[in-house]
């Protein structure tokens, strides 16, 4: 028996801050920038960017991606744990179709959720999603996803030009 696939959200501090959540699906992670962090509010639709999948390697990922690298920044591990897909499809086919429901079981993100695709709205060429909290035991009215890095603009020092 095949064990519960996997999911991770990570706390990115780049050049704006963003969480990436992630679904290991049809062996690689499926992945948005969620700009404004999961809400256990049912209420509150997160916008979620579609993004390239990532290697499965990327579950466990932490550190710094350095600067003049794609997404240069620190990477924090705010939530990880299993996935069930709760969609009528398989997971793989119900993301190609738009529309994802699924239980999460980790540490800050439990219960019910659904991610589904606007029809026709793109930001610079990329899909883009909402991330939606379903109303059960874990909903919780007017959360915020909380910050576990420090805000701190990070500034390279300037080379200096003159000659
Ligand atoms: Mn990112």
């Amino acid at each position: 028996m095949a064990s519960r696939p996997k999911f991770v959200v990570q706390e990115h501090h780049a050049s704006h801050l963003h969480w990436d959540f992630r679904l290991e699906i049809a062996g690689t992670l499926k992945s948005w920038a969620v700009p404004k962090g999961p809400s256990l509010d049912p209420a509150l639709k997160r916008l979620a960017v579609e993004v390239p999948d990532h290697a499965l390697s990327y579950l466990t990922y932490t550190g710094e991606i350095s600067e003049g690298h794609y997404g240069a920044g620190l990477v924090y591990r705010w939530d990880i744990g299993t996935f069930e897909n709760l969609s009528e499809e398989d997971a793989d086919a119900a993301w190609r179709a738009g529309s994802l429901r699924f239980r999460l079981e980790g540490k800050r993100l439990k219960g019910a959720w659904r991610l589904f695709r606007m029809k026709g709205r793109q930001e610079r060429g990329r899909p883009l999603w909402l991330l939606q909290k379903v109303d059960d035991e874990h909903a919780l009215k007017g959360h915020e996803a909380e910050v576990l890095g420090e805000k701190k603009k990070r500034k390279s020092p300037k080379k200096s030009t003159k000659s």
